[in-house]
C-alpha cells in the first residue's frame, strides 16, 4: 500500500512548484524507510549537494505532502546522502531498518541500486555546443535605436566588429522588456552571417544554473566547463538570476576567466546594475563591471512610436500615426507590453474586418485593461499590503514565519501576481525569497482560499481599492 507514495508526492509537486523542481532535484531522492512509531521519513540524496539543497528548499513541501500521503501529520524529514545511509541504519538499532514498516520504492531504489544505471542516465546528459537558442525575428535591423538605447545598440554592434577586444565583458543592463535579449540574438544572428568560424553559445541564466547543477549531479562538471572554456562568443541573458547561487557563480567566475585571459568575447544582460544584484560574490561582481556598462532607459513617445511602426510593417500593416500614438501613449514603458497592445489591435480588425482607427484601438484596450485592472507595480501592491496588515516591508521580505506574516506575505504575492505584469521570479525577487516555488504556492494556496472564503475576498477587496 505503500509503495508509490513517493511517486504520488513527485505528483503532487509537479502540480504545485512545477516539473523543474522535480526534474532537477526531487527525481534524483529516493524514499527510504518509513519509520510510522517515531514519525520519521528517511530520504536518501544521491550525494550531499542535492541533499543540502531540498533540505535548504523543499522542507516544507516534503513535510506537509508526505505527511499527508502518509497520514501522518507532523512527520519528520530526515536526509540521508548514499554516504551516510549506512551509517543512519546503524544507528537505527544495528539491524536491518525493519523493524518498523519499511518502504523502498522500486523504481527509485533500483536506480542507485542497480549497476550500469546510474551510468546509462550520466551519458544522457546533453552538453554540447548549441546555436539553436538564436531567435532569427531578433535583427540589429528590427531594432530601433533612439536616445535611451543607443548606447547598447552601438556597443552591441562594435563587438560584432572586433570581437573580445573592444568591450569585454559587455555588460547591457536595463528594466524588462526594454531589448536586452533582443540585442543579444542580434549579435548572436549578425556573428552567424558573417560566417566567420566563431564558437558562439547564448544562454539564458537560468538554463546556465540547471545545466550547472545537473553537471553536478552527473558528474559533469569537467564536460560542462569544457563547453564553456572553448567558445569565442559567450552570451548569457538576465545574469541577475545567479543571485545566491553560489557555486555557479564560482563556476562561471572561472569560465570567465579563462575566456578573458583569451580575449573571448563575454556579453551579459541583467535588469539590475551589478552592484545591485544581491548575493553576488564580490570578485565576480567586479568582473562584471570590467569593460563597458550600457544601459537601456524607457523609450520617449517617439521612440515608442517608431518601434511600433516597425512591429506593425514587419506584419505588413500600416498604421496611422494617430493610432499608433494612442497605443504608445498609454503609460507602458516596457516595449513588450505595447508590442502586446499592437497585436490585439491588429488582430481584434482582421477577425472583425474592420479598419484600424482610434476608436477601434481605443475599444480594444479599454476593453482588455479596465482601469482597476491595470497592472500597478510590486512597491503599491507591497504598500497597501503592509498598510492593511501593519507590517514594514522588512517584515515582508524578512525571514520570520509567524502564522501572520506568513499570511500578509503570501497575500502579497498573489496580489502581486494579479495586478503587477512580473513573473513569480521577480515577485520572489522583491520580497527576498530564494526560490520562485515558494511564491508560486502561495499564489495557488491564495487563490483557492479566496474561492471560498467571503472574509479574505474582502480583505482583498479593500486592499485592491487602496491600490486604485
Ligand atoms: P528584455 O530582454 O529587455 O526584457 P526583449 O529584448 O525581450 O526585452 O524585448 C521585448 C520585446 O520588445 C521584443 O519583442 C523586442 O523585439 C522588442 N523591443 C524592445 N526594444 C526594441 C527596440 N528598440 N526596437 C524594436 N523592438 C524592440
Ligand atoms: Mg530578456
Amino acid at each position: 500500500m505503500l509503495i508509490g507514495i513517493w511517486e504520488d508526492f513527485l505528483k503532487i509537486v509537479k502540480e504545485e512548484a512545477g516539473s523543474r523542481v522535480v526534474e532537477t532535484w526531487l527525481k534524483a531522492v529516493s524514499l527510504y524507510q518509513w519509520d510510522a512509531n517515531s514519525r520519521v521519513v528517511y530520504l536518501v540524496a544521491p550525494n550531499s549537494f542535492v541533499k543540502d539543497w531540498v533540505q535548504t528548499h523543499y522542507m516544507q513541501l516534503l513535510e506537509t505532502h508526505l505527511g499527508r500521503l502518509l497520514n501522518a501529520q507532523g512527520l519528520k524529514v530526515v536526509f540521508l546522502d548514499c554516504s551516510d545511509k549506512q551509517e543512519a541504519v546503524a544507528s537505527n538499532g544495528g539491524t536491518e531498518p525493519n523493524q518498523t514498516p519499511v518502504m523502498m520504492h522500486p523504481a527509485t531504489v533500483s536506480r542507485h541500486d542497480r549497476k550500469g544505471t546510474k551510468k546509462d542516465r550520466r551519458s544522457s546528459v546533453p552538453i554540447s555546443i548549441n546555436h539553436a537558442h538564436i531567435n532569427q525575428h531578433y535583427q540589429f535591423d528590427s531594432f530601433v535605436v533612439g536616445p535611451n538605447n543607443s548606447l547598447a545598440y552601438a556597443a552591441a554592434h562594435a563587438v560584432t566588429e572586433k570581437i573580445g577586444s573592444l568591450y569585454n565583458p559587455l555588460f547591457i543592463y536595463g528594466g524588462s522588456g526594454l531589448g536586452k535579449t533582443h540585442l543579444l540574438h542580434a549579435i548572436g544572428n549578425e556573428l552567424r552571417r558573417l560566417d566567420n568560424g566563431m564558437n558562439m553559445v547564448y544562454q539564458s541564466t537560468d538554463r546556465f544554473v540547471n545545466e550547472f547543477i545537473s553537471a553536478i549531479r552527473f558528474d559533469k562538471v569537467h564536460a560542462f566547463q569544457k563547453k564553456y572554456k572553448s567558445v569565442d562568443v559567450l552570451m548569457i541573458d538576465d545574469i541577475q538570476f545567479i543571485s545566491n547561487k553560489e557555486q555557479t557563480q564560482e563556476a562561471l567566475f572561472h569560465i570567465f576567466n579563462f575566456l578573458h585571459e583569451r580575449q573571448k568575447q563575454i556579453i551579459f544582460t541583467s535588469d539590475l546594475f551589478p552592484r545591485d544584484i544581491k548575493g553576488l560574490a564580490e570578485r565576480l561582481r567586479s568582473r562584471l563591471e570590467w569593460g563597458l556598462v550600457a544601459d537601456i532607459h524607457t523609450p520617449t513617445l517617439e521612440t515608442k512610436m517608431a518601434i511600433l511602426k516597425k512591429k506593425a510593417a514587419a506584419n505588413d500593416e500600416h498604421i496611422e500615426d494617430d493610432v499608433l500614438e494612442f497605443i504608445a501613449s498609454r503609460g507602458s514603458t516596457n516595449v513588450r507590453e505595447l508590442e502586446g497592445a499592437l497585436i490585439r489591435v491588429i488582430a481584434f480588425a482582421s477577425l472583425t474586418k474592420q479598419d484600424i482607427s482610434i476608436g477601434l484601438a481605443q475599444r480594444v484596450l479599454v476593453r482588455a485593461a479596465p482601469v482597476a485592472q491595470e497592472p500597478t507595480d510590486l512597491s503599491s501592491v507591497a504598500k497597501a499590503i503592509c498598510s492593511f496588515y501593519s507590517y514594514r516591508l522588512e517584515d515582508l521580505r524578512s525571514e520570520k514565519r509567524s502564522r501572520e506574516i506568513t499570511r500578509a506575505r503570501q497575500v502579497a504575492m498573489y496580489m502581486m501576481k494579479k495586478l503587477t505584469t512580473k513573473s513569480l521570479r521577480e515577485i520572489g525577487f522583491f520580497l527576498k525569497r530564494k526560490d520562485h516555488s515558494t511564491v508560486l504556492h502561495a499564489v495557488n494556496k491564495i487563490k483557492k482560499e479566496v474561492e471560498c472564503d467571503d472574509e479574505l475576498q474582502q480583505q482583498i477587496k479593500k486592499i485592491e481599492e487602496a491600490i486604485y
